[in-house]
């Protein structure tokens, strides 16, 4: 571990299912899934959705990125931003992607990600980008140590093609991220409540209200209320409702964070450009 034991959380993508940039959205924001967590100098970032091209235009040029990309999953909009992963192209910088939910005997995290960069879906292929990269498989319910010291923990999700968890222990800080999953109502997640203990950061699927989910049953997401209610039980600090419905105008979003406030004290919607200090 580093001297600096500090961790923060930055906000690139806060949307589900599909960007949706354009006036309605200005102030939370278009982009898809992509959390940035800083553990110290080292860095760690949470799918690589449309918000990861953001992201890697904010380095400065010539100075080398490594980074590990922990995957929730692998849907579209958790992966659709890493071909315009500018840093991916350059050689020198080192990229070690993570996945729980795939199985390595159809060739894993590796095979799909490629799979995304194949005619005639995309026009070049993975092997263009000259970054040192790495594939790793995993089983959900895994823990394992990055290369920074951060313990990452994790728990399987309840989501169409499976989804994983994690929870990153760093310093005195511990920030969870979860999304995507399918609550059961009246019923709360026991894998979910292990892993987020007392945390400090709560990332939660927050696609839908309560009044909007009966509508979609089975599609693999949860509402913000739900999330309230496991950051309540697991004594959360702050609970960060995100992968909000791409429907969803700043209107309806300013409208949800204040309701939720009023659910959770420490409520702060997701929105791009959020920074946490944790
Ligand atoms: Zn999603
Ligand atoms: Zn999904």
């Amino acid at each position: 571990m580093t001297a600096d034991e500090s961790v923060s959380v930055r906000f690139w993508g806060v949307r589900g299912s599909i960007a949706c940039p354009g006036p309605a959205t200005v102030a939370y924001g278009g982009n898809t899934s992509c959390v940035e967590v800083l553990c110290g100098d080292d860095r760690v970032i949470l799918d690589a959705g449309s918000g990861i091209m953001p992201l890697g235009l904010s380095f400065a040029p010539g100075v080398p990125v490594d980074a590990d990309i922990l995957l929730s999953h692998t849907h579209f909009d958790h992966i659709v931003g890493l071909p315009f992963f500018g840093p991916a192209y350059v050689p020198g910088n080192t990229l070690r992607m993570w996945a729980g939910h795939l199985e390595p005997k159809d060739g894993g995290l590796e095979n799909v990600l490629c799979g995304m960069m194949t005619a005639p879906l995309f026009p070049v292929p993975m092997g263009v980008m000259a970054s040192d990269k790495t594939f790793n498989d995993f089983k959900a319910g895994d823990s394992f140590e990055l290369g920074c010291g951060a313990v990452v923990k994790t728990c399987p999700l309840n989501h169409p093609n499976g989804a994983t968890a994690y929870r990153i222990e760093y310093g005195r800080g511990a920030i969870c991220y979860v999304t995507d999953t399918e609550h059961v109502p009246g019923e709360l997640d026991e894998n979910i409540l292990g892993l987020i203990e007392g945390a400090d950061v709560f990332i939660y699927d927050a696609t839908y209200t309560d009044d909007e989910y009966p509508a979609h049953q089975g599609w693999g997401h949860s509402t913000w209320q739900e999330g309230a209610k496991l950051a309540e039980a697991a004594g959360v600090k702050t609970y960060v409702p995100f992968h909000h419905d791409p429907s969803h105008t700043d209107t309806v979003m300013s409208r949800i964070e204040a309701e939720a406030r009023e659910r959770f004290e420490d409520t702060i919607v997701a929105r791009e450009g959020l920074v946490l200090e944790v």
